[in-house]
């Protein structure tokens, strides 16, 4: 099965304050539905997520988040199929505390801000990974 994977960064939009637990939530659910993995890291009011799954699967979710009232400025870092995920047991992983992964944040950033606009797609999903190994709390 050809598996499609797709990293964007957004920016949270102040006006309504998205609840990151509230996402995980839905994104958990509607993910196992659709067979879908990935990884979300939020910091700094700022979104750096891949998703993984069917291109199909992947397009349509993507075209909701993209429409999501909650955050903006949404930029694609990269798409592209792959042989296998990277983040195959995660329906939607989180790192909820950024403390533990701070010398990974500074080692691909080169400061200790996050700052994911800053990053190319095949830095992104390293930095993901490997803060999934770290710390990372798996979809339920
Ligand atoms: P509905 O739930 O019907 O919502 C329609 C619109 O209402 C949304 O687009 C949003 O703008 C708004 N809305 C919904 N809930 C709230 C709320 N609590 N507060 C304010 N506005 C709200 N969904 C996934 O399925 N998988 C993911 O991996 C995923 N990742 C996300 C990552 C981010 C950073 C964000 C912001 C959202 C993510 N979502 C994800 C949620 C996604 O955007 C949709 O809201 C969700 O998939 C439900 O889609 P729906 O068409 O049923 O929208």
């Amino acid at each position: 099965m050809t598996i499609a994977q797709l990293i964007y960064v957004s920016k949270a939009s102040m006006e309504t304050r998205p609840s990151v637990e509230e996402i995980l939530k839905t994104s958990r659910v509607r993910n196992k539905q659709s067979q879908l993995t990935g990884f979300l890291c939020f910091r700094n009011d700022m979104f750096l997520q891949v998703l993984e799954g069917a291109p199909v699967a992947v397009s349509a979710v993507y075209g909701r988040i993209a429409s999501d009232r909650r955050h903006s400025n949404v930029e694609i870092l990269g798409y592209e199929k792959v042989v296998r995920r990277r983040f195959p047991t995660w329906s939607m992983g989180y790192i909820a505390n950024f403390g533990d992964v701070q010398s990974i944040v500074f080692s691909y950033s080169g400061q200790d801000e996050f700052d994911p606009y800053g990053m190319d797609c095949r830095n992104a999903i390293e930095f993901l990974s490997e803060v999934a190994n770290v710390g990372g709390r798996p979809g339920d």
